[in-house]
């Protein structure tokens, strides 16, 4: 299969959308790149659905995964540099995640703007999820199936690199064990002193594990030695708008990474200095890790996350250390 073709990328979408488990907003993305393609729906990871259903949330998550990250989080290749046609105009967390993962463009189906979700949602895709991508570097085309025609929504100069304030650090460990994990983990307190981090230990293609670090911080693109990118960030954070933050949270960070580099997690090798957010915790079931060491475990962004580490605890989802 040509995977250059976003006609074909999108049609690979379209062709699945209708089996998503999602009872309203079936949405389906094919992530694509050179020697790879692979089509997700958004879905309930199994270990959710078979504990809480569909209508219970995961402290302030929804159990869900968005088909955009499930692309991002089952991809086994690099995605850096991979393209994306989406169904529908994805929301700011999934761009966030994009632009993390290395994504360069995006494809979306017109369609999906006639949907419900977007009428609902359309803002924060409009002004957010389009802001994002343009700090992050990410092209973005609306895609008109029917006539084989694509409209750009915009296009950044291939030259253009975005700002990152706190790049993942990465060091090879010689073997897999307990000892080396738990070295990088204290080294990295003393990095990281007063600020969350999260560590994962990863594999790469050629079966070498290196150890990855990275704290929080603004999203891809943003900066906060920029005033206004600072102002917008607030503004965000406290704003009604507050749904979405202009943060990436240092588990999400890793988990992109990973994708961004085709490495391979090894479960039970995965730190974050506080409980992750709620979706964050989603995040990690969705890439298949049942074990989570935390530093404090009192501490988390807010009450919701700690409501969820619970949840998942008492039913067996993840183990917790
Ligand atoms: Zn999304």
């Amino acid at each position: 299969m040509i995977n250059d073709d976003p006609y074909i990328a999108m049609q690979a979408a379209v062709d699945i959308v209708g089996t998503s488990t999602h009872p309203t907003n079936k949405i389906a993305a094919t992530l694509f790149h050179k020697t790879f393609s692979i089509s997700r729906t958004n879905y309930w990871p199994e270990p959710i659905l078979a504990a809480f259903g569909m209508d219970t949330r995961i402290g302030n998550s929804s159990g869900s995964v968005h088909s955009e990250v499930a692309t991002l989080l089952e991809c086994k290749f690099p995605t850096n540099g991979a393209r994306l046609a989406v169904t529908d105009p994805p929301c700011p967390n999934c761009v966030k995640n994009l632009a993390d993962a290395g994504i360069k463009e995006i494809y979306i189906d017109h369609k999906g703007f006639d949907k419900d979700w977007a009428q609902r949602r359309g803002g924060h895709f409009q002004n957010m999820s389009m802001q994002i991508c343009e700090k992050a570097g990410i092209n973005v085309h609306i895609l008109y199936r029917k006539d084989k025609r694509v409209e750009t929504v915009f296009h950044v100069h291939p030259s253009f690199v975005p700002v990152q304030d706190s790049p993942i650090t990465k060091e090879s460990v010689e073997t897999l064990n307990e000892g080396a994990f738990q070295a990088v983990i204290e080294e990295s307190y003393t990095r990281h002193i007063r600020r969350k981090f999260a560590v994962a230990i990863m594999q790469d293609a050629h079966g070498r594990y290196h150890a990855l670090v990275a704290r929080g911080n603004a999203v891809t693109g943003f900066t906060m030695e920029d005033p206004e990118d600072v102002k917008e960030i607030e503004q965000h954070q406290h704003g009604p708008s507050h749904k979405y933050s202009l943060f990436q949270e240092p588990v999400n960070r890793l988990l992109m990474y990973r994708a961004k580099r085709g490495f391979k997690l090894c479960d039970g090798y995965f730190f974050s200095s506080q409980v992750p957010t709620s979706r964050e915790q989603v995040n990690l079931i969705g890439a298949g890790m049942k074990r989570l060491t935390v530093g404090n475990p009192a501490k988390a962004r807010d009450p919701d996350a700690l409501v969820a580490m619970k949840q998942l605890s008492d039913a067996k989802i993840i183990d917790y250390r």
